[in-house]
C-alpha cells in the first residue's frame, strides 16, 4: 500500500502537469471503489481548475478552484497516472476514473483491488482528516515529547502506534518495520515502556528513512508507480521489510517476521530490543 513517500512521489511528479489545467471530461468505468463512485464526482470536477497537487497522511489533494479538494486515496493497489496529448491509450482493464483535462492529457485512475478512494470535499470539514495526526516531517508538531506524551495514552505496541494515523500521519507497514530497525525497538515493544529517549529515536529515524524514502522515489514492493508511470527504487534499500530468512544488514543474523494485527512485521531478533 502506498505510504507517504510513495504518495508525496505521486504528487511531486504530477505537480507540474497538473497545475493549471482544467478538467474538460470525467469518465466513470467503476461504480465502486472504497466507496461508491457516481456522477456528482463528474459534477464537482467537471471545468474545475486544478490550483495545486498536494498531500496528507496517505492522501493525494488536487485543490480545485472552487475551494474544494479532490481527495484521492491509493488504496492497497492504486495508481494515479498522467498522459500526455499523444500518449493517451485506451482504457485498460481496471482503469476506473478517467479525467480529461484542457491540455489533451489524461489522469488515469488505475485499482485492480478497488480499495482506492475518490471524492470531492472541503479539507477543512472533511471527515477524513477531522482526527487526523500531525504530518511525520512537521518538526514542530511531531517531535520526541509529542511521542512521549502518548505512552499515557495507549497500551499498544510502537509498531501500531506508528501505523496509527491519528498518532502520526503517512506511515504503514513497510516504513514503520524499517523504522524500527533503524532505532533496534522490538516492534512489539509497548510505547509505555519506552524511555523518553527511545521516543527521541524513532522520531529521528522515522525523519531519516522518510527523507530518504521521498528522495529515492518510494517503494515499489508490488505495484507502486509515480504519476507518470515509473516505479520507485526504495525498494533495493529496505533493511528488513519483506526480508525474512535472509541475513540483517547489520549483524547477519536471519531475519523474522511477527503478525501484528494481521500484518507481517519485520525484525532482526539480534539488533531489536
Ligand atoms: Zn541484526
Amino acid at each position: 500500500m502506498p505510504e507517504l513517500p510513495e504518495v508525496e512521489t505521486i504528487a511531486r511528479s504530477l505537480a507540474p502537469l497538473l497545475t493549471g489545467r482544467r478538467v474538460r471530461r470525467l469518465t466513470l468505468r467503476a461504480t465502486r471503489l472504497r466507496k461508491p463512485l457516481d456522477s456528482s464526482l463528474a459534477e464537482a470536477v467537471y471545468g474545475r481548475r486544478i490550483e495545486e497537487v498536494g498531500r496528507r497522511g496517505k492522501y493525494l489533494l488536487l485543490h480545485l478552484d472552487d475551494g474544494f479538494t479532490w481527495i484521492w486515496h491509493m488504496g492497497m493497489s492504486g495508481c494515479l497516472v498522467h498522459q500526455r496529448l499523444g500518449e493517451t491509450q485506451a482504457a485498460r482493464k481496471h482503469d476506473h476514473v478517467i479525467a480529461e483535462l484542457d491540455d489533451g492529457g489524461r489522469l488515469v485512475f488505475n485499482d485492480p483491488r478497488r480499495f482506492g478512494l475518490s471524492l470531492v470535499d472541503r479539507m477543512a470539514t472533511c471527515g477524513l482528516f477531522s482526527a487526523m495526526g500531525p504530518e511525520l516531517l512537521d518538526v514542530q508538531a511531531f517531535n520526541g515529547p509529542y511521542l512521549a506524551s502518548w505512552r499515557r495514552r495507549t497500551g499498544r505496541n510502537i509498531k501500531d502506534v506508528l501505523m496509527d494515523q491519528r498518532v502520526v500521519a503517512g506511515l504503514g507497514n513497510i516504513y514503520a518495520s524499517e523504522i524500527l530497525f533503524v532505532c533496534g525497538l522490538r516492534p512489539t515493544r509497548r510505547l509505555a515502556r519506552m524511555s523518553r529517549a527511545a521516543c527521541d529515536a524513532v522520531v529521528v529515524a522515522a525523519r531519516e528513512i522518510i527523507s530518504e524514502a521521498i528522495e529515492h522515489r518510494g517503494t515499489s514492493v508490488s505495484d507502486f508507480l509515480d504519476g507518470i508511470g515509473k516505479p520507485g527504487g526504495y525498494q533495493w534499500r529496505l533493511r528488513v521489510y519483506g526480508r525474512r530468512g535472509q541475513a540483517c544488514p547489520r549483524c547477519g543474523s536471519a531475519i523474522k517476521s511477527v503478525l501484528i494485527s494481521q500484518r507481517s512485521s519485520f525484525y532482526c531478533p539480534r539488533c531489536q530490543k
